[in-house]
């Protein structure tokens, strides 16, 4: 019942020619019975160009990020009604590299949260820890915070239209990917937390698992009960690596 998600987070990578034939590739090689939701996440500058060239497919697209503003003296920033304008279905917040490298706190996250549904854009809320948090044993508590965060904010409703994706730090762009054991421990552990507070929610909401996914190792993730496709960082960058990632789902 819950359809899977495989989403595509270019990072800051990509020329105009180099978006091009990579959605030119996933349109030609996407199965027409393929179970999954396809969606890529270029950077801002490059949504314009794979917004033509994903038009009338079924191919989605969305942002990276985005302010919590919807418009205003922000210099450098993108609003979610821009993305919007765009065409954009979804927009990820709180991945893990805005968190560190640009200062994003918990409240900021639940409040670009809350901007991208205001804006009509469904968010992808990332959560996950780092190795030493996994280490100390910190994971679930550290889960729980980034996830309370949201729900304390926009209450468990706000999830009603949301998607979690669980990226563990420590697997992000390392190769050490999570074993399926120990993503699926965390997913649940996500799914439970919502479905004490709204059982309905819980069942409904897809948690996409993010952290070194490849065409090798996708089935067996995709395969577990509470993960409903996956956040995919270099492995979406090349056509049939990321065809193979959305065909195992
Ligand atoms: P990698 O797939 O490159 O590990 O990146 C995962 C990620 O951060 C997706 O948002």
């Amino acid at each position: 019942e819950r359809r899977p998600l495989v989403a595509g987070n270019w990072k800051m990578h990509g020329t105009r020619a180099e978006a091009a034939a990579l959605v030119d590739g996933i349109v030609r090689g996407l199965r027409p019975n393929a179970a999954a939701e396809v969606l890529v996440c270029p950077p801002f500058v490059l949504i314009p160009l794979v917004a033509e060239k994903l038009g009338g497919t079924k191919v989605g697209w969305g942002g990276q990020n985005l302010d919590p503003h919807a418009s205003g003296a922000y210099t450098g920033e993108v609003s979610g009604p821009m993305l919007r304008d765009l065409g954009c279905t979804y927009v990820i917040v709180g991945h893990s590299e805005r968190r560190a490298y640009y200062g994003e706190s918990d409240e900021i996250v639940a409040d670009k949260f809350g901007a991208a549904q205001a804006a009509g854009l469904t968010p992808i809320l990332c959560v996950g820890e780092t190795l030493e948090e996994r280490e100390s044993n910190r994971t679930e508590t550290v889960v729980a915070r980034q996830l309370d965060a949201v729900m304390g904010k926009h209450g468990v409703d706000g999830l009603a239209r949301a998607v979690i994706a669980y990226e563990p730090v420590w697997a992000i762009g390392t190769g050490r990917t999570a074993t399926p054991d120990q993503a699926q421990e965390v997913h649940a552990f996500i799914r439970g937390r919502i479905r004490s507070r709204n059982a309905g929610i819980g069942g409904k909401i897809r948690i996409l698992y993010g952290g070194s996914v490849k065409g090798g190792n996708a089935a067996e993730l995709f395969r577990q009960p509470d993960i409903d496709g996956g956040l995919i960082g270099g492995a979406s960058l090349k056509a049939d690596e990321f065809l193979a990632i959305c065909h195992a789902a």
